[in-house]
Parts: structure tokens; sequence; C-alpha cells
């Protein structure tokens, strides 16, 4: 069967407030729903109430595509693995950050401070390790989970294994590579600055109309100076 030409909608889910405020993005396609990334593990409840909202359900949410191994955007993937039995995309880049909770795996290394400090703030509990299980990189085709002609494109630097997903209409969804906290812009936190600048380069050459930032509100790529 075809899968029917409808235009993919997008309905952010804004998770948590102030500093730790993060979002997921529900997709909806003509075969039902992909969300991008999870949240924090500490945000389930609400994000399961506005999954409910919108009419996912299990059966309905065909991929959980996760942009980047950090702990606020991988928190309930494994939950909702289980709730809604539905596959977890990532690139195998970042896998260690999910199923070790490792979120030094594939990372220049940080300081002595930044490694004993931050697992301790925002440790992934064992029981919320996972290991996707499909693996996406800039040959992966979406057409299955209702995302015809949508592209992922690796975009290194907050991460090794960071992804976005370019939607055929322009509509980008880029992790933490741009943030929209106040002005839209690199995201604060870089790993490897000069590979993330070649990224949001590359991002300029492409038809990029909405971005939607892991954090922040969503913005016009013509807005980033
Ligand atoms: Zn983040």
């Amino acid at each position: 069967m075809e899968t029917p030409l409808v235009p993919a909608t997008v309905t952010r889910m804004m998770l948590g407030s102030g500093m730790f405020s993060v979002n997921a993005y529900l997709i909806r396609t003509g075969l039902g729903f992909v969300l991008v990334d999870t949240g924090t593990r500490g945000q389930q409840a609400t994000l399961e109430k506005r999954l409910a909202e919108e009419g996912c359900t299990p059966g309905s949410l065909r991929l959980i595509l996760i942009t980047h191994g950090d702990v606020d955007h991988i928190g309930n993937a494994a939950y909702l693995r289980r709730m809604f039995e539905a596959p977890i995309a990532m690139n195998e880049r970042d896998v260690r950050m999910a199923s070790d909770g490792d979120m030094f795996a594939g990372r220049q290394s940080p300081g002595w401070v930044a490694r004993i400090l931050l697992p301790l703030i925002a440790r992934l509990p064992e029981k919320n390790h996972f290991e996707p299980d499909v693996p996406v990189d800039e040959a992966s085709d979406l057409s299955e989970y209702g995302l015809p002609g949508a592209r992922i494109l690796s975009l290194g630097g907050h991460s090794a294994g960071s992804i976005a997903l370019l939607l055929d209409d322009g509509s980008l969804f880029c992790g933490d590579v741009l943030e929209n906290r106040k002005v839209p812009k690199l995201g604060s936190i870089m790993d490897d600055v000069v590979t993330a600048q070649a990224s949001v380069d590359r991002l300029k050459t492409l038809n990029v109309g909405t971005v939607y930032p892991g954090h922040g509100k969503p913005f016009e790529m013509a807005e980033l100076g």
C-alpha cells in the first residue's frame, strides 16, 4: 500500500521549566506518530499526559527518534518503548550513553570536576538504560514510519552521535546543536566546537525552514545570526 501523502504536523511538548526545560516533539504523519526525544525521567507523567491529549496511543506511535544520548533527551525512551511497543532509533555513536548511562562515551575527555559531579546530578538509572532498535544515519529512509523524503543529518559537536531530522517541508529537529532559550544560536554546551560550527555551516546550505530545538522555542532558520 502507498504511504498516504499527508503533510506532517508538529506538536511541541515542553517538559519541565526554566533551566531544566527540554522539548519533545510529536510529529503526526499519514501513518501515525513519530516522537522526537523523550525528556528526563522526572517528566514522565507530563509527557504521557501530553501524548494522550494528542491521541498518541500504543499502536499509533511508530517510532521514538533520539537526537542524542543526553539524559534530558533519553530519560523516558525505555519506558515509552515498553508502554507503546515502539522502536527506538538513534545513531550508534551515542549508543553507550543509553546502554551504559555513560554521558562521556564518545566525548572528548572532560575535566575531573565534570567527570565526578555531572554523573551525580544527571545519572541515568539502570532501569532506564536501553539498546536502540533502529540504528540511524545519513543513509536512513524513514518512509516506513510515515516520513517519506525525510533525512537524517549527522551533526556532531554536542556529542559524536548527534543527529537532526530534516523533513521534506524544511522542518528541522536539531536536538542540542542549536538552541533558542533567549535567542536562536549555537547550543551552549559543546563537546567539540569546531565540529559543531561545521554542522551549523552545513545547515545553512540546506533548505531549512522552521527549526525545532531541544531547548527553547521553535524559530525560523533565517533568524539565526
Ligand atoms: Zn539537552
